[in-house]
């Protein structure tokens, strides 16, 4: 039996009746044979679309661009699979290679995604997986991994929060100079621009969650790093986290001696959790912005470590939000945001022993995107989805965007006036104002809306008063809805208002 056989067989296997029958009804035929020509035209497009990246793809050290691509999807457990020949492993498992990955992987799960929800990207170099090369990257991850799941039962933490803005200047000793590790694209430096999303949530942090907040580079602008002339926030976290503790060589040194071009970068990625775990963070939260070489890929991801499920779950929580508060703003309402993080081994959250996600706002590499990036509006509402997000995870709530439920329809007699309930589900922010508006006015009647402001928390129902002040027997209608503080709105629910002529 050929490998493509034997792999149509496994996957029919596992498709749930529910995919058949989906697939069945919507095209009318044979399940399981669309189910395969669907299946093996997938794969041919994620074949094609790794071969695209693979062929464009900035090489890193000892790569070469490999002989053999091919890349497939299993449906079921959402893991896209890429085998190559081992000709593309790197001399060195860096930040550049995470990076590269991640570029690669962007174009494989938006292709994916048009088809079937994706968790993460798998590559097999000759079959075997990167750790079989690189034992010490599984083991490093291993190590944290175990090392917070201890921590996570002994004592508590400091109740601080570490949010770490990508990249910034590091020292490149390929060229002695100070470099990005971005290019500029649309616009937007990344490591120049996520220091402002920083910034930004750190005071909604500090506000909302009411936690204190430590950042890995400096936010401030006005003043100078000596050593390359260029202003402090636009330098890398390494080198703020070294002046702040220069004693402190294992959180920032930790290529001490070593003779790599980009030994400061690779510092500079585990310098992030390194410090959190210094600090004894609660939680570390990375704001970047994310590439990917075509340009179409659009939208806001969240990427999770392997293997930890606490995690994923707070990448769950701040996409929810996230979606919730971007999608509240005029312009944004189509904004993609992935449903769940993906899942990708990347050095800011490998040594981490506390909960760490890396949010991705949208790719600088699409223009569309870059202007959200840029508009300070999307900034804000963003950053208020991470906060909330976190802050829900925190204390145990599920995520539930701002929703009005039914409201009953009641009757009164004229002149009376009965409070009705509103009930709703979610968490909004207050004040929350309560906004009702006539949608069926009897002909000769005066039928006015109200607006009414709920200063703090209250649980559902919300009452708001209606009255029958017109003369006669007739039905009014109307629509309320509920819009919190950040401009979150709820879908206007309907309702009937029968008033009765008192005789
Ligand atoms: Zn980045």
């Amino acid at each position: 039996m050929s490998r493509q056989m034997t792999s149509i067989l496994l996957l029919v296997g596992l498709i749930t009746a529910a995919n058949l029958l989906l697939v069945a009804s919507v095209r009318g035929a044979s399940a399981e044979s669309l189910q395969l020509e669907r299946d093996v035209e997938l794969d041919t497009l994620l074949t094609q679309r790794a071969r695209y990246a693979l062929e464009r793809v900035a090489l890193v050290g000892g790569q070469l661009r490999p002989r053999h691509v091919d890349a497939s999807l299993n449906i079921a457990t959402g893991v896209i699979t890429v085998r190559l020949d081992r000709s593309f492993l790197p001399e060195d498992y860096g930040p550049s290679f995470e990076d590269q990955r991640s570029n690669i992987n962007n174009g494989l799960i938006y292709e994916a995604e048009k088809f079937a929800p994706v968790s993460t990207v798998e590559y097999l170099y000759d079959g075997k997986d990167i750790y079989h090369y690189f034992p010490e990257v599984k083991a490093a991850d291993d190590a944290a991994r175990l090392e917070g799941e201890r921590r996570r039962q002994a004592t508590g933490r400091s109740g601080m929060a570490v949010v770490a803005a990508g990249h910034g200047y590091f020292m490149s000793y390929r060229t002695n100079t100070w470099v990005t590790s971005r290019d500029e694209h649309n616009g937007v430096s990344e490591g120049l621009l996520t220091p402002l999303y920083a910034g930004e949530l750190r005071a909604l942090v500090e506000a909302r969650s009411g936690m204190a907040v430590t950042r890995a580079r400096v936010q401030e602008a006005g003043t100078t790093h000596p050593e390359s002339g260029f202003e402090w926030w636009t330098m890398a976290a390494r080198y703020a986290i070294a002046q702040q503790y220069p004693m402190e060589t294992g959180i920032w040194n930790t290529y001490a001696g070593s003779t790599l071009w980009d030994r400061e970068e690779r510092e500079d990625i585990n310098s992030r959790p390194k410090l959190a775990n210094h600090v004894g963070a609660n939680v570390l939260i990375h704001l970047h912005s994310n590439g990917e070489d075509s340009g179409v890929v659009r939208g806001s991801r969240v990427i999770v470590q392997p293997g930890r499920a606490v995690d994923a779950a707070l990448g769950r929580s701040v996409l929810c939000s996230m979606k919730e508060l971007i999608q509240s703003r005029a312009g944004y309402e189509a904004f993609v945001v992935a449903p769940a993080p993906h899942v990708d081994n990347k050095g800011e959250n490998r040594e981490a022993h506390m909960p760490s996600i890396i949010v991705e706002t949208a790719f600088h590499t699409n223009p569309d995107d870059a202007a959200a990036l840029l508009d300070p509006e999307f900034r804000i509402a963003s950053m208020k989805g991470v906060e909330k997000g976190y802050r829900l995870f925190r204390e145990g709530k599920d995520c539930k965007p701002l929703k009005g439920e039914a409201i009953e329809d009641v009757s009164m007699s004229q002149g009376a006036s009965r409070e009705i309930e509103v009930p709703f589900e979610g968490y909004p922010q207050y004040p929350l104002r309560i906004v009702t508006r006539n949608v069926g006015c009897p002909p000769g009647w005066v039928c006015r809306g109200s607006e009414i402001t709920v200063d703090a928390p209250q649980p559902t129902p919300l009452k708001i008063a209606l009255s029958c002040n017109n003369s006669g027997s007739a039905p009014l209608f109307w629509e309320t809805s509920l819009v919190d503080d950040d401009g979150v709105k709820s879908v206007p629910v309907r309702y009937r208002q029968q008033c009765i002529r008192s005789s």
